[in-house]
């Protein structure tokens, strides 16, 4: 079955009090059961992507979710994929940049060789909350000193204003 865009988006589901108590979480997991879906949500940040008219060279994907469709994307692009991941899970030389979550900081890492000096990045995850983490990405980018063109996203909870964080524009498939 090919799905249509508005297909993929109603595959996301909510989870009230999940993993804490106050949370709503958004579950994109629903739609990496099924290829096409897959296949058409991938499409779409490809043809997003490709419609900027900028030199992408990287695509970067943030720990974990980041991780199930960046690498599909820079496929289609024709460019590598590089992780963002939590503290202590990459071998080498690494860059670090430490953040704010809810309940205290947390680190970013990439391979410190991941992007090349003067690089066009394009950063991937599922969901922009409050921007700590892709703020993170941006600044681990920027330590390597590649250049973001874009963030971009499957949801923006555009109350939290995590774009605000951010330098880079920021894409979603949905705002809500
Ligand atoms: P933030 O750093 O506040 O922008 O949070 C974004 C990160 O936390 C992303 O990697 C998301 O996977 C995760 N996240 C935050 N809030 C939610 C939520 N309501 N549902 C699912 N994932 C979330």
């Amino acid at each position: 079955m090919a799905f249509t865009i508005e297909q993929v988006k109603a595959l996301v589901r909510e989870f009230p009090d999940f993993p804490s108590q106050g949370i709503l979480f958004r579950d994109i997991f629903p739609i990496f059961r099924h290829p096409e879906a897959i296949e058409c949500l991938v499409n779409h940040f490809v043809d997003h992507i490709r419609a900027l008219n900028q030199q992408v060279d990287v695509v970067v994907g943030l720990d974990a979710r980041g991780f199930l469709f960046g690498p599909l994307i820079a496929i289609k692009l024709g460019v590598p994929f590089a992780p963002v991941r939590k503290r202590g899970k990459l071998p080498g030389q690494v860059v670090s940049v430490t953040y704010m979550k809810e309940y205290g900081p947390d680190v970013f890492e990439m391979q410190a060789d991941a992007i090349e000096s003067g690089k066009s990045v394009v950063i991937v995850d599922d969901l922009l909350a409050t921007g700590g983490s892709c703020k993170a990405a941006e600044d681990l980018v920027a330590l390597m000193k590649g250049n973001v063109v874009l963030n971009a996203f499957v949801i923006n909870l555009v109350g939290l204003e995590g774009h605000k964080q951010l330098k880079a524009p920021v894409y979603a498939l949905i705002e809500c």
